[in-house]
């Protein structure tokens, strides 16, 4: 394959949309192998102006762009150039569809090499072209221009080209067998490397399948308790992190920081009394350093296991990557005994070996599926976790991952032959034998609900973030159930999918029982209750089809009625109209109908266990009849009280109108109960720490919520000096926002502001409209002073915003929901807050309204504390570091005309607040952040 000549093509736009946008530069080269052999590059003259965001990325001059020709002068040469090549190119769809879309037409073999890339090198963390080439050693100077891309998109070919032929031949043939059920186009290069490879396979050994990674690698001994009782010395903590002590010797220029120390003592304190302590430190404090220390010196010194929970994957990498592993080294710097630590995640995020055993054999797959299957055969070698997040499955490819991952209903636990090397089981270990054990708040809420069935045994928590433990809880205790689910389970129990394909536990077990001779009076009796299911299956399709006509025109009804919100929460009043009768008469059908199912299911889990056999496919059979068995009794239970109501649960159905579905869902009304009894009575220490727990210094509202009433309360104050570092502006010339011209005030504020401050500034909104609204009214005007916008949902992820921020401050960065956390943006670029509006939750979303109604005055006890609790977050975002300065500008009048405006600005850190009219705001800015008097 390295001797053919390929010609590689890019081509930079204003934008991303075929039709509207247009090419401003097209490059394209031929190679050979690693060898560029010839070169063709053009400028191209568009119709429209080009975005400061694209002159930003590819640093085209719009000067040398007006000189350009139009494509229509160059297409003809570059369609000469590329001739009747094999064309490659590194997300090349789009090249070519620009080049369609100017009349172009290509009729060769297409590669795609980040598509190959995908494949081939599994594991990496980015498959943007500058990304790879940085892996791979590709020089890649003067990235998002047409030729430079071309060329490192040829090297890129060839690299992994060489890699292709590096693959053994039973590796290669897989993947040729599994390309030939879809068609992929890459499948002519795995042909070709696979010729080449059997052409010199006598000079190779025969390679055996791919196994996973560390399969054979010893597993860790599980923890033991010491038997040592003493208590942490918390004078020793304070010392460990002194100057002098581990934490100086290992890090040049080291600087104790005084609430640091007093958090640690105070954290050693509660393991050594096992009284729970709740701690507010703000940012800044090294809050977790603070807790890492006590617990992994407890946990080493007693042999007990600590469990650290978070609430976001960006807190669990810094844990688990960097914090844990730079104290590990200082510990083994101090010669203290070495800790052990694990990351835990739910099971879906794990691969089953043996449902990809099982979907590899089948006949039926799916072009998503192959791919899947594609990626892993070549990620398997090389993952040690089997952790879904190190696979780059794309699009539609992740439903496949449902067909692949670890559930309880297809796991046959210690009967399964992969058993040993499963990934699942041994993270399961591996936490079993750590000291420190890093999950996340669902998966502690999901072993909570699941009877400790999760997690390995621990009596020390620490919860980090623990000011989103009641909404993950409430998340996570949620029951939601919709068509699709319960046609699933009459599918895994039964279906046809054609004329002769027949699929389901029923239409497997006869061939099962076959297979063991019949199975005697026991399988006569399974196949008994498997004729008398199949007319009940049919009728319980009318029945799911019948309750979910009701109920979708029963929340259509409330819809044409003028509610326009898709939730409809389930009071008594509703639950009264007449229509709800016909509703509860179809589910009690369902209801008899899935209570039949159950009893039949238990008769054959019975008989299936009478056999007394160990094949592998009755083992596979009992577990899916005891999951079938339990979603029958467990539906018919919850979906129960969503119809006739419980005083314990919120309620509610979802119209999806789009897709057309509907969903019934229960969550609970109060978690505090649930926490208090299930988890946090259950443990010797638990400790909640964030930087946002109390409310004008109190901590009671978010004890109540959930559930912690007795706790030691500590609050720590920020080492940053607020007072210096920041100013708070409220203008008070501005309408409210529920009054006329609220919107455009906003609009323009935003553009005064941020022709002030020449970027910088990062703007939270509560709701998405207002967002795009916003976007779409000040795109112009700050273009006009080279000043970039972007926004949440329209201009790519989280991180790709953030990064861009930092790259080029001047810019206006607008975001909603989970920019008001976590958002770090050190220095300069973020220089000015904008709070458009108090973050107050929507009052008609069914666990707000409910949980309101406990309250005699529900909106100053309960609406007011959480919008505080999401205030001090939001405010949280402006200054990262002792040297950063900035202003928060909160355009909310409420905050000085209603009696509760106080309290929020009484929990923020002690910081300067002015007030004054809007228009004296620019001005203002320009010289605060200029360093001036403000
Ligand atoms: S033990 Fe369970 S999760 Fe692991 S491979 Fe076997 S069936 Fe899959």
């Amino acid at each position: 394959m390295n001797n053919r000549i390929y010609v590689a093509i890019d081509v930079e736009t204003t934008g991303l949309q075929s039709g509207l946008d247009e090419i401003i530069e097209v490059a394209a080269v031929t190679f050979r192998g690693r060898d560029i052999l010839d070169r063709f590059e053009r400028l191209v003259r568009p119709r429209q102006s080009v975005p400061l965001k694209i002159t930003r990325l590819t640093g085209i001059d719009p000067a040398a762009l007006a000189q350009a020709p139009r494509f229509n002068e160059i297409g003809a040469d570059l369609a000469r150039f590329i001739g009747n090549r094999p064309i490659v190119g590194h997300s090349i769809g789009f090249d070519l569809m620009m080049l369609r879309a100017q009349g172009m037409n290509f009729n060769q073999p297409i590669y795609d090499t980040f598509e190959l890339a995908t494949l081939l090198l599994p594991q990496a963390t980015s498959y943007k072209l500058s990304a790879l080439a940085a892996r791979l050693g590709i020089p890649h100077p003067d990235a998002h221009r047409a030729l430079n891309d071309a060329e490192v998109a040829a090297q890129l070919f060839a690299v992994l080209s060489e890699r292709m032929l590096q693959l053994d031949l039973a590796t290669l043939g897989e993947m040729v067998r599994l390309m030939s059920k879809i068609g992929l186009p890459l499948r002519d290069l795995f042909e070709e490397a696979l010729r080449q490879k059997a052409r010199n396979a006598f000079l190779e050994p025969i390679a055996a399948p791919p196994e996973p990674a560390d399969a054979l690698t010893p597993e860790p001994t599980p923890l033991r308790p010491t038997g040592d009782q003493r208590p942490l010395d918390l004078d020793a903590i304070g010392a460990f992190f002194s100057p002098d002590g581990p934490f100086g010797r290992t890090f040049p220029g080291y600087e104790a920081r005084p609430p640091q120390v007093e958090m640690a003592r105070a954290v050693a304190a509660a393991f050594n009394c096992s009284e729970p302590l709740m701690v507010e430190a703000g940012t800044g404090t090294g809050k977790s350093m603070a807790y890492l220390v006590p617990a992994a010196l407890y946990a080493t010194q007693r042999g007990e296991r600590v469990v650290i929970s978070t609430n976001t994957i960006n807190l669990q990498d810094q844990l688990y990557n960097k914090d844990i592993p730079d104290l590990q080294r200082i510990f083994a710097a101090a010669g203290l005994p070495p800790f052990r630590a694990a990351l835990l995640k739910g099971r879906s995020n794990y691969l089953c070996l043996k449902r990809y055993h099982e979907l590899r054999r089948s006949e039926n797959l799916t072009v998503e599926e192959v791919r899947a299957l594609l990626k892993i055969q070549l990620w398997l070698p090389s993952t040690t976790s089997g952790d879904r997040t190190e696979l780059p499955l794309i699009d539609r490819e992740q439903a496949a991952w449902n067909k692949l991952n670890v559930t309880v209903e297809t796991c046959t636990g210690s009967r399964c032959p992969h058993f040993r090397e499963c990934y699942f089981f041994r993270a399961r270990r591996a936490a079993e034998a750590s000291h420190l054990v890093v999950v996340n708040h669902a998966l502690l809420i999901a072993d909570l609900a699941a009877a400790s069935q999760v997690l390995p045994p621990y009596d020390h928590l620490i919860i980090d973030e623990a000011h989103n433990l009641e909404d993950v809880a409430t998340d996570q205790l949620s029951f939601n159930l919709d068509q699709a689910g319960l046609l699933k389970f009459l599918d895994d129990l039964f279906q046809t999918g054609g004329v002769q394909v027949v699929s389901g536990l029923l239409s497997e077990l006869p061939t099962v029982l076959n297979e063991i001779g019949g199975g005697g009076a026991a399988g006569e009796r399974i196949n008994a209750a498997i004729e008398r299911m199949r007319p009940t299956l049919i009728r319980a399709r009318t029945a799911i089809y019948d309750c979910f006509n009701l109920l979708t025109r029963f929340v259509q009804l409330d819809t044409e009625a003028g509610q326009y919100d898709p939730r409809l929460r389930l009071t008594k009043s509703v639950r009264q109209r007449p229509e709800w009768q016909a509703i509860t008469q179809a589910w009690q059908n369902l209801n008899d109908i899935l209570a039949a199912i159950g009893n039949e299911l238990a008769v054959i889990e019975e008989q299936v266990r009478e056999l007394n056999e160990t094949t592998g496919a009755l083992n596979d059979v009992l577990v899916r009849t005891e999951v079938l068995r339990r979603f029958a009794t467990d539906v018919r239970v919850r979906s129960g009280h969503i119809i006739f109501g419980d005083d314990d649960s919120i309620c509610w159905l979802t119209y999806d109108r789009q897709r057309d579905t509907l969903t019934l869902t229960a969550a609970p009304l109060s978690v505090a109960e649930i926490l208090q009894s299930q988890l946090f009575a259950q443990k010797q220490t638990s400790i909640l720490a964030s930087a946002t727990l109390s409310i004008t210094g109190d901590f009671s509202f978010v004890k109540s919520r959930i559930g912690l009433d007795e706790c030691t309360e500590l609050m720590l104050d920020s080492p940053f000096d607020y007072a210096q570092q920041a100013l708070v502006y409220i203008p008070n010339d501005i309408p409210e926002p529920n009054q006329r011209g609220y919107q455009q005030m906003i609009e323009q504020a935003i553009v005064d502001l941020a022709v002030a401050a020449e970027g910088r500034m990062l703007a939270l909104f509560t709701a998405s409209n207002a967002l795009r609204q916003t976007y779409t009214a000040i795109q112009e005007p700050l273009e006009d002073h080279r000043i970039g916008v972007m926004a949440q949902g329209i201009d790519g992820s989280r991180r790709a915003l953030v990064d861009r921020l930092k790259e080029f401050p001047r810019s206006v960065l607008l975001g909603t929901n989970s920019f008001w956390e976590g958002v770090d943006v050190v220095g300069d670029a973020l220089s000015v807050l904008v709070i458009t509006k108090l973050p107050f939750a929507v009052p008609t979303d069914p666990v707000v309204a409910a949980r309101s109604e406990q309250f005699a005055d529900p909106f100053n006890e309960y609406s007011v504390p959480q919008s505080i609790l999401r205030f001090k977050q939001g405010f949280g975002r402006l200054i990262r570091s002792r040297d950063d300065r900035g202003i928060v500008v909160v355009l909310d009048r409420r905050l000085l005309t209603k009696k509760y405006g106080q309290q929020f600005l009484d929990s923020l850190p002690h910081t300067r607040v002015r007030t004054g009219p809007l228009a004296q705001l620019p001005g203002l800015v320009a010289r605060f952040l200029r360093g001036g008097r403000s």
